[in-house]
């Protein structure tokens, strides 16, 4: 009976403390931020080093798009001191907990330092999300970071600051290093076509022309008639690979290659793209760098010899 009442009185003072808005309130004063993506998750991550424990609200293979907070989400954006979202609407399904965190605590989101003329839109007049493929416009969401930290953390801003500069020399490392690759592609070849349009920041940072089966939310399906023209398309241009994404059902991409064979062309479907998630925890695709390398190569491998 001793024991359970101890364990009852424990749990509860774990509660309030769990409850606690402060900042240092964790066990070892770290600031707790939660980010809606991985993506996100890994740049908080890098910036903040030891001095933040950041939660990823969606896993590998999760689809911003129709994500919606579960009751534990709900749970870890209310114990979080500082919270970190893409906006221009990715996370479609989240605005209103987002919006209701807001009223408590920091909500930041990180395309807020993306200059308009640099967001691209769609036909419908709507921004696009998937600013993470150019990596000049993800050192942008870099500085969005290192200023909420700072603004939150004044006291550690010297140790952000040096996280950010070392962060973002590794993102401009990258840049260099994306468009090398990319260069062993023949500007004939530079048409990639993926799940849904996740790439065209890519597209236009690194001069490939770019389309998708869905539009730039997976909300919209598909129809057949977009499968048919697109098959028309690749046959005619002899286009040699097709890709599908992590965190979308590969069953169009697998369609539109069927399609492509009964106009007795042969389109191959390249490796996996990380496009709205990345890999799992621990495996070099678990990191933003590595989902931007594995992409790259892959696509220079398929459209290699
Ligand atoms: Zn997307």
């Amino acid at each position: 009976m001793k024991y359970s009442a101890f364990v009852a009185v424990l749990l509860l003072l774990l509660g309030l403390v769990s409850c606690s808005d402060s900042p240092g309130s964790e066990p070892g004063d770290r600031i707790v931020a939660v980010a809606t993506t991985g993506m996100i998750a890994d740049l908080v991550e890098n910036i903040g080093g030891d001095l933040v424990a950041v939660t990823s609200l969606m896993g590998p293979g999760t689809d911003p798009h129709l994500y919606r907070a579960s009751a534990g989400d709900v749970a870890a954006l209310q114990n979080a001191d500082i919270i970190f979202l893409n906006g221009l609407d990715l996370e479609a399904k989240m605005g209103d907990v987002l919006e209701r965190m807001a009223g408590s605590r920091p909500v930041h989101a990180v395309a807020a330092h993306v200059p308009e003329n640099r967001l691209l839109v769609n036909e419908e007049g709507v921004y696009d999300p998937h600013i993470w493929f150019d990596v000049e416009l993800w050192q942008d969401a870099a500085v969005v970071v290192l200023d909420a930290l700072q603004e939150f953390d004044p006291g550690n801003s010297e140790a952000y600051q040096a996280n950010y500069a070392a962060y973002d020399s590794q993102l401009a490392d990258l840049q260099v290093e994306v468009v090398e690759s990319l260069s062993a592609i023949p500007g004939s070849s530079r048409v990639l076509i993926t799940s849904h349009d996740a790439f065209n920041y890519f597209g236009r940072a690194y001069g490939f022309e770019v389309m998708g089966l869905q539009g730039i939310s997976t909300v919209s399906e598909a129809g057949t008639r977009d499968i048919q023209n697109l098959a028309d398309m690749i046959a005619e241009r002899r286009i040699r690979a097709i890709f599908t994404e992590s965190s979308v059902s590969d069953r169009n991409i697998k369609a539109l290659q069927a399609a492509v064979e009964s106009r007795s062309w042969d389109v191959r479907i390249g490796e996996e793209l990380f496009s709205d998630a990345m890999g799992s925890a621990g495996t070099p695709e678990g990191t933003y760098l590595g989902m931007v390398r594995h992409n790259v190569r892959s696509i220079v491998e398929a459209f290699g010899e």
